[in-house]
């Protein structure tokens, strides 16, 4: 260990000589490993994949004194720890965790133990869409402030590694999924965002009500004076208001709040004990759609509660820059204009896109690996906003199936370069080709990031001029 994280240890001593069991060596586990390592404790960690699987990290920690092992046996592992750490990707239902438990060994998330240490104060945010637009707007706000700390979790990087550059004047904007709200306990952010429950993940959770409990953490480790900002507009808003121990405080698009932020006459409007101050107009926003307009009064009033000056958000929210795969704008070939949309992995997300755009402009690309979505619900928005759909992936027959009576064209492109190719075809000037698929990519694809990858190499296999990368 180095001089200077033996200092670092020392005066943070409560993993000091402590077995610590990381479960899991992705980016969180790493990133977990390393606080831990940087607090002084014993390090191991266990993954299921062999050790030549799991890259350049296995040697980086090796170095730093920590034990690496693919697999272990579950007592003796259990046995020889004082604390499990696990990272978000492995299911909590694994043999080694009851066996922890019927130990008596705690087991913390990787958010849970990056939350024990962190000195600075946190603005967490969840949600079924919209988190890492939140956050980022967020993120961007405070550092257009000149506000320390950092922008994490489950965007990028893990919030393990922001505590690297920690204070007591930080504060982290910390994206947060339901598996990691699953594994807190003390984890509290002072300020708590849910902006949205929308059908998600029914694969991994035996219903609906059970990922909306899982949601529901975040508000219910708050204390009283912390701060709970709801959607006013959701209809499942009310799980989230029963379940809030902190202030509340609410957002909406469609109409005003006691206390919060809305849209009145084209403004954004934060309305808080000191009274109503107007923002910026809604059109000045540099992104597109309702839904982008609820992600920023969600962050303006989320910094503001943590001390922000109107001006400083105002500031920020006009600096902010959409994020890679989330409604990108490409630019125009022949005047159709491409959008890359891959991070719509659910129906809402798909619907929100299609609902930005004009009725009938979109040839929208739908499909990929399906987690069991309600497809007729898509309908409305497809029937209004779409010119033509084109079937993409494994979920082709199943999209086909509840879309296929509709009043318009469905076709069976297969890949997401003939999709392309075929939207290129059929667009008119005016219209869009829009990849909004409405499902997972793993079909296909390592992840949505390569998913939106190749759409737009085949967006640029066109030929265009006009496009804007
Ligand atoms: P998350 O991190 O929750 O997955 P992102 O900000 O990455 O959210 O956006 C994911 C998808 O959801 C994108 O297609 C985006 O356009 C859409 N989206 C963003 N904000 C919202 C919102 N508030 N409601 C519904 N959909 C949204």
């Amino acid at each position: 260990m180095s001089a200077t994280m033996e200092r670092f240890a020392a005066r943070n001593p409560e993993l000091k000589d402590r077995n610590v069991l990381v479960v899991g060596l992705g980016r969180s586990g790493e990133a977990a490993a390393w606080l831990a390592l940087s607090r002084g404790a014993r390090v191991r960690v266990t993954d299921h994949r062999p050790l030549h699987e799991l890259g350049d990290a296995v040697e980086r920690l090796r170095e730093a004194g920590a034990e690496i092992q693919s697999g272990g046996d579950a007592d003796e592992l259990v046995q020889r720890s004082d604390l499990l750490v696990v990272s978000p990707g492995v299911p909590l239902t694994l043999p080694l965790f009851s066996a922890a438990r019927a130990a008596g060994v705690p087991v913390w998330g990787e958010i849970e133990l990056a939350g024990r240490f962190t000195q600075g104060r946190v603005i967490g945010i969840t949600g079924s869409n919209g988190k890492s637009t939140t956050t980022s707007m967020v993120g961007t706000i405070l550092r257009r402030a000149g506000i320390p700390g950092g922008t994490g979790g489950n965007l990028d990087i893990p919030f393990s590694d922001l505590l690297h550059t920690d204070s007591v004047d930080s504060v982290h904007a910390i994206e947060l999924s339901s598996f990691q709200l699953e594994s807190i306990e003390q984890f509290r952010p002072d300020v708590a965002m849910v902006l949205n429950l929308t059908p998600d993940h029914l694969d991994r959770y035996p219903s609906f009500d059970a990922y909306g409990r899982a949601k529901a953490r975040l508000l219910e480790v708050q204390r009283s004076r912390d701060f709970a900002i709801l959607n006013a507009d959701d209809p499942e808003a009310h799980r989230f208001e029963q379940a809030a121990r902190g202030r509340v405080l609410r957002f909406s698009t469609r109409g005003d709040v006691p206390a919060g932020a809305f849209v009145r006459d084209g403004k954004l409007i934060l309305r808080t004990d000191t009274g109503d101050e107007a923002l910026m107009p809604v059109d000045a926003l540099p992104v597109p759609g309702e839904h982008n307009v609820a992600n920023a009064l969600a962050a303006a009033l989320g910094c503001r509660l943590i001390g922000c000056t109107k001006e400083q958000i105002v500031q920020g929210l006009e600096a902010y820059r959409p994020l890679a795969h989330r409604l990108e704008p490409l630019g125009e070939i022949d005047g159709v204009s491409y959008f890359n949309d891959s991070k719509a992995t659910n129906l809402d997300s798909a619907e929100r896109a299609l609902t930005s755009f004009p009725p009938h402009s979109v040839h929208v690309i739908l499909g990929g690996k399906d987690k069991g979505a309600d497809w007729p619900a898509l309908a409305t928005a497809v029937v209004r906003h779409a010119l033509s759909v084109l079937l993409v992936g494994e979920a082709a027959p199943a999209i086909r199936d509840a879309l296929g009576m509709l009043d318009v064209d469905v076709f069976e492109a297969g890949t997401i370069e003939a999709a392309v190719r075929e939207g290129a075809q059929r667009a008119e000037p005016g219209e869009v080709v829009l990849l909004s698929p409405g499902c997972a990519s793993f079909d296909q694809y390592p992840n949505f990031m390569a998913r939106g990858d190749a759409f737009k190499r085949a967006v640029r296999a066109l030929n265009g001029e006009g496009l804007n990368a």
